[in-house]
């Protein structure tokens, strides 16, 4: 079975102005042979120009959410063909954030996803557990329940990545062990390979939630950890390769 390319995505969330590209570009310059593939998925606003300063570079674009209609009266929303026509080539969907913050149940977060198909975007689907979840020994179930939930049945074939990322490890410090982040990922496999057969091997499975320099290689190095969906850490340049170059 062909593993699959590693996926390092640098989730920037409502942080960073036009002076941040910088950090980006830097990025960029430092990535040298990486064999993963890398990008940042910086606020709505900056996404064109993020594509334009890095044109000719192996840094990728995404945006963090989309809408699933393509167009119409959803003042404030964007679509996925938005993020496209933008440049950009990922969108993170169902982000615990956004799930939790603005009622993001899995029907919706599956309905993005085809939206972000339609428009040609690779979608990076997000689950994960509360920390009541995991006490009461639900993490296994809530996360496969999410992925069953998440991702519709159009999707074989596609490029997409799953982030399993525990809600109480985002932006705490807290990190699972690595063997519980072995156990998530494995099951998530597991749920992929049942849904989508063959195809259900292909997809990367990124661990997200505090991940730094300094605890990078562990995580990425851990059983069927495809990569990682970095929030704060992907901010600053030095960071960010900190953790590219710990894979
Ligand atoms: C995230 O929000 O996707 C994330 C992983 O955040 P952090 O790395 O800051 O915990």
């Amino acid at each position: 079975m062909t593993k699959p390319t590693p996926l390092i995505a640098g989730n920037w969330k409502m942080n960073g102005l036009a002076a941040s590209l910088a950090e980006a570009k830097a990025t960029a310059a430092g990535l040298g042979d990486t064999t993963a593939r890398v990008a940042i998925c910086p606020p709505a606003t900056l996404v064109a120009q993020a594509v334009y300063a890095l044109k000719g570079t192996r840094l990728a674009v995404g945006g963090q959410d989309c809408r699933a209609e393509a167009s119409g009266a959803y003042t404030g929303d964007i679509a996925a063909e938005m993020l496209a026509d933008a440049g950009a080539t990922l969108v993170i969907l169902g982000h615990s954030e956004r799930r939790a913050g603005y009622g993001e149940t899995d029907a919706l977060v599956a309905s993005k996803v085809q939206a972000a198909l339609r428009a040609g975007l690779e979608p990076i689907v997000c689950v994960g557990e509360t920390l009541e979840e995991r006490k009461a020994g639900q993490a296994l179930a809530v996360v496969t329940g999410q992925v069953r939930g998440s991702l519709p049945a159009d999707l074989a074939g596609k490029a997409f990545a799953v982030a399993y990322e525990p809600v109480w490890a985002i932006g705490t410090g807290l990190t699972p062990s690595t063997a519980e982040i072995e156990e998530v990922h494995q099951a998530i496999r597991a749920t992929l390979t049942e849904v989508f057969g063959a195809h259900g091997a292909t997809p990367p499975i990124l661990y997200g939630g505090s991940v730094k320099p300094s605890n990078a290689a562990e995580i990425l190095h851990a059983s069927e950890v495809g990569g990682a969906l970095v929030g704060g850490a992907s901010l600053k340049a030095e960071d960010f390769l900190g953790i590219i170059r710990a894979l």
